[in-house]
């Protein structure tokens, strides 16, 4: 029984869709090359001359996401269906680390805690807790983690460096999360 992954780089202040695209785009193709599940990949809608810094396609790709867990609903339990909010943030030059976030009381946590584990050996660890108050978090539908895959203005050469190692280990969480 193949499960469903919904990836939402998702269109957030601060956000650098030039590092999130990449992680994006390579973790799209070792799920698929997996067999192992039904991927929706929600679209980089930002353009070559846009920056991060604002919040006007937020509701787009929320809304979008959550079109697609309706969609997957037709063939997929809830319990099979997992959404990832892909992040690189821009923050003060310094910072680093691999950060993830779920929604408080969700069976999100468990998921944040494997890729946390698992990024963080990588790219280092930050953050592991649980955010009533980010849009994605509070808005998507599906049972959705946000993930700081460390930090655009401090870590963008490492993380192309390590791009391959760091899906891999993403899609080895996702795996360990469903239990297959
Ligand atoms: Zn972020």
């Amino acid at each position: 029984m193949k499960k469903a992954v919904i990836l939402n780089q998702s269109q957030q202040l601060g956000n650098e869709w030039k590092g999130t695209y990449l992680i994006t785009q390579c973790l799209y193709s070792v799920l698929l090359s997996t067999g192992l599940y039904n991927v929706k990949l929600v679209p980089c809608m930002r353009l070559d001359n846009q920056s991060s810094g604002d919040n006007t396609l937020l509701v787009s790709s929320v809304n979008l996401s959550n079109d697609y867990y309706g969609q997957l609903l037709h063939d997929f339990s809830k319990d099979d269906i997992l959404q990832l909010d892909i992040h690189m943030d821009s923050f003060d030059g310094k910072a680093k680390g691999c950060s993830a976030f779920f929604y408080p009381g969700s069976k999100g946590s468990e998921f944040a805690s494997l890729v946390y584990e698992k990024v963080g050996n990588i790219l280092g660890k930050r953050t592991l807790e649980s955010r009533g108050g980010l849009y994605t978090l509070k808005n998507s539908i599906a049972r959705n983690v946000l993930v700081e895959f460390g930090f655009y203005d401090s870590q963008f050469q490492q993380v192309k460096d390590n791009l391959i190692p760091i899906c891999n280990s993403t899609a080895s969480a996702i795996k360990e999360y469903f239990k297959i």
